[in-house]
């Protein structure tokens, strides 16, 4: 079959990839589309996997083999799935840090979802795959995963109503950001360098800025002068957490949801202990997110229209990864078809 196959640090292209054979409780499916996520694009341009690789776990197929009894799913049912499935019983999972579990990222789609057909584990049928309904198109469905991250994010992060919330980079996820705080009671401010993104934050309902100083006098004033209660950042690295520090209130929370660059934190101990700042951080999310996720999207209770700005083929796949780098696209849907 075909895949898009990453072959070296930067470097992806469309090839051949073995057909995946399934055994018991799994499914094949034949990919229709699959989100372009910003950790393929890091995976893809820094060589911290092992090539040869295939990514790509925002996927969305048909059914195409059932391997004996598959959680009930038949021949032509339309699935969106994830890729990780932790084990629910270690002592990651009991204190909830299901996506630090050991055999959370050994569970895997097979190969990805820049192929033409995956092959999806017992684990992840029985805990992240979803029939897609008839209402809710492939694109749209594709946000699951990236939206249940969001979610467990923003239960991390203790959001309450009626707090002030400034989220950093208005991209897709900037944008599930501000629909989830929003539905958390929180007044949302947003920031983003580029105008488009600012646009698209005020599209779905942040008060958004394209510089700190207006972030800031705004914040300040709906404050009393006290600084936001908790800084989302989504985007810029450690150059944004100086001056996400100097907008949180005194006691307030900085949750990262990023990596990115820098090493250090440019925060001193003394501000972090008698500012009683709180830094917290979300990676991935667990079954139960991606089952709210799924519902928030099939109910229409969270918009994604306008988020995916470019359609590529699989063989078009680097292009993408370089319209993501360049900011020229907010999210990039990869459609199953070669060519
Ligand atoms: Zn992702
Ligand atoms: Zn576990």
């Amino acid at each position: 079959m075909k895949a898009a196959v990453y072959r070296a640090p930067g470097q992806v292209a469309l090839g051949e990839w073995p057909m995946p054979a399934i055994g018991a409780g799994e499914l094949l499916l034949k990919v229709r589309g699959c989100g372009l996520c910003g950790s393929d694009v890091v995976k893809i341009r820094s060589g911290r996997v092992a090539p040869p690789a295939v990514f790509g776990h925002e996927v969305v197929g048909d059914v195409v083999a059932v391997g004996g009894d598959a959680g009930g799913f038949a021949v032509g049912d339309r699935l969106v799935v994830a890729h990780h499935v932790p084990c629910f019983a270690c002592h990651y999972c009991r204190r909830g840090s299901p996506s630090m579990c050991r055999s959370f990222k050994t569970v895997n789609l097979d190969p990805g979802g820049f192929a033409e057909y995956l092959r999806v584990p017992a684990p992840n049928v029985r805990h992240a795959a979803f029939k897609v309904p008839k209402t809710l198109s492939d694109e749209a469905a594709s946000f699951t995963e990236p939206l249940a991250c969001c979610l467990r994010a923003v239960k991390r992060a203790g959001v309450l109503g009626g707090d002030v919330a400034w989220v950093i980079g208005l991209g897709s996820v900037g944008c599930l950001f501000v629909q989830l705080l929003h539905r958390a009671g929180a007044r949302v401010l947003g920031s983003d360098p580029l105008a488009a993104r600012v646009a698209l934050g005020q599209k779905f309902g942040a008060e958004a800025f394209q510089t700190l100083e207006a972030l800031g006098e705004r914040a300040r004033e709906l404050t009393d002068g006290r600084g936001v209660d908790l800084v989302l950042v989504t985007a810029g690295g450690a150059s944004v957490l100086r001056p996400a520090a100097s907008l949180v209130r005194d006691g307030g929370t900085i949750h990262c949801f990023a990596g990115g660059e820098g090493e250090e934190l440019p925060l001193s101990l003394d501000a972090l202990y008698h500012r009683e700042l709180t830094l917290t951080a979300t990676y991935s999310s667990s079954p139960a997110e991606l089952a709210e996720a799924f519902e928030l999207l099939a109910r229409g209770r969270v918009q994604v229209d306008g988020l995916i700005t470019h359609r590529l083929p699989l063989s078009r796949l680097a292009e993408g990864v370089a319209l993501t780098v360049e900011r020229e696209a907010v999210k990039v849907f990869v459609t199953g078809d070669p060519r």
